[in-house]
């Protein structure tokens, strides 16, 4: 049961991740809570991004693996609305509604067991990007934290088999590949954390919106665009693994701007 007091809410909102805190001396239950508390939370701030852009009904899905059973990972449901979803909503693996969830994300924790969290997204300019042959084109300082962490899965129908779980495996890589394209389909991004994956979709879905924006100039010839140099961006991605990691600076940010709503959560 999600039972917890507003210290507690403050204290685990606080955690820089609940999954990697190097620190922490958590209960299995308190772990737990705080899990589940991130992970509720990072489903509401799905709907809340700007146009709700990285909303899709009960479609996408998000999920963090259970330091204390790396086993297991706490998933969507399937079957409600993202600002819906309260922490004991979440469910363990095979216990989501909705399949695809199941199958993608046991794919990439049983490829990748450094990853904790993973979120899955249909955003309209990541579904975009998945369908040009182009694939990803990092054009900007927010595309600078996938410089060379891309890897792309071609498109097998709904995600409704274990068949296809040795090849999203595959082609997510090996660390430090983060970002899996899945071709007309939509994206996938894994962290070490619910705030690192989160924020890491986040910016993937910029970098996607900035190429489509820009997509006239890069059809229209070869030199129509500025791309940045290989070792600019290198540069920039090492800065981005380091001093402006993904969800450092943004996740407690984040947590803080849905506090009020998270405060009448069920106890
Ligand atoms: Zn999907």
């Amino acid at each position: 049961m999600w039972r917890t007091s507003r210290a507690a809410r403050t204290a685990s909102s606080r955690l820089p991740s609940a999954t990697t805190n190097p620190c922490r001396a958590l209960s299995h239950a308190a772990e737990e809570e705080a899990l589940r508390y991130e992970l509720a939370a990072a489903h509401l701030l799905q709907v809340r991004s700007p146009g709700g852009r990285l909303d899709d009904l009960v479609w996408n899905h998000l999920s963090a693996r259970c330091p204390w059973a790396p086993e297991q990972f706490l998933v969507t449901p399937g079957s409600m609305l993202f600002d819906e979803i309260k922490p004991d909503d979440l469910v363990l693996a095979g216990g989501s509604t909705n399949v695809t969830a199941t199958v993608i994300h046991s794919a990439l924790y049983e490829a990748r067991p450094d990853v904790m969290a993973v979120v899955h997204s249909h955003a309209p300019a990541c579904m975009a990007v998945s369908c040009l042959k182009m694939g990803l084109q990092l054009l900007t300082q927010d595309g600078a934290g996938f410089y060379g962490k891309v890897g792309y899965h071609e498109w097998e129908g709904l995600s409704d088999s274990d068949d296809e779980k040795a090849a999203l495996g595959r082609d997510l890589g090996a660390a430090p590949n983060h970002t899996l394209v899945m071709r007309n389909h939509g994206v996938a991004v894994v962290g070490g954390s619910i705030g690192q994956a989160w924020v890491r979709g986040y910016y993937l879905d910029r970098v996607c919106g900035v190429q489509i924006d820009c997509l006239p100039a890069l059809l229209a010839s070869p030199s129509a665009a500025v791309h940045p140099p290989d070792e600019v961006l290198s540069h920039a991605a090492a800065q981005v693994d380091t001093e402006f990691c993904h969800g450092k600076y943004e996740w407690g940010a984040l947590l803080r701007s849905v506090a009020k709503e998270t405060e009448a959560w069920p106890r």
